[in-house]
């Protein structure tokens, strides 16, 4: 007798439109991508970037290659060079730098291992193509990136307490070379913003 009204009186599929009729009270959460897009968080892992200093436009990268050696999908390959100027090295850098964002797992274990913070990553997500070689990101387009969202990178490095807002206590971990001959002047610099260094570690312990 149950199954019989079950069936007159349509139960189930009654059932399904109060479970429709009942979301057009609920508020809507689907966007309508492209037209619409989310806001993503400061630790967004997006395209890697790298970054120059920004006051001299210097590179940050001294191609030391330990973004490669901490990268688990080994998808970074950096050629290091040196100028030298009267018998002495005065510039480390990276005349070549690849990541193969094919194989990347965008982990952010070669950003953490950077000692200058010359890598970062952005919220950029929209870079798919129909040619696999686009996706050899080169030290040109990689800095390129650096530049077109600088502040998002800014942004990553600062939410995962790579680097503070405070210029005083960024310019600690700035990459001089070589040290001895920089010693001089960086010292005072060095010694005025030691308290804010030390306490910017507390604040992250
Ligand atoms: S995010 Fe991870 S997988 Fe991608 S390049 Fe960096 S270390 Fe390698
Ligand atoms: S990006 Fe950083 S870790 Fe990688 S080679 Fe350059 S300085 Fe070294």
């Amino acid at each position: 007798m149950r199954k019989f009204l079950h069936n007159v009186l349509f139960i189930e599929i009654m059932k399904a439109l109060k479970l429709v009729f009942s979301h057009y009270f609920v508020k809507e959460v689907t966007l309508q991508y492209p037209h619409e897009k989310t806001l993503l968080p400061n630790t967004q892992r997006g395209a890697l970037c790298l970054l120059r200093y920004e006051e001299t436009q210097e590179e940050r990268c001294v191609g030391c290659d330990l973004c490669g050696v901490a990268c688990p999908s080994a998808c970074i390959t950096v050629v290091s060079e040196v100028d030298e100027k009267e018998g002495q090295i005065v510039r480390r850098y990276a005349s070549s730098f690849d990541i193969d964002i094919t194989k990347c797992v965008f982990c952010g274990f070669c950003v953490e291992a950077c000692p200058v913070n010359a890598l970062a990553m952005t919220k950029m997500y929209e870079y798919s193509t129909i040619n696999k070689r686009d996706l050899i990101f080169d030290k040109n387009k990689l800095y390129d990136i650096g530049e077109k969202f600088h502040g998002e990178a800014k942004g990553y490095l600062v939410a995962h307490n790579q680097e503070n807002e405070d210029e005083e206590i960024v310019s600690q971990y700035r990459y001089r070379f070589p040290a001895s001959r920089q010693e001089d002047e960086t010292e005072p610099e060095k010694k005025k913003a030691a308290p804010k260094l030390e306490a910017a570690v507390k604040t992250n312990d």
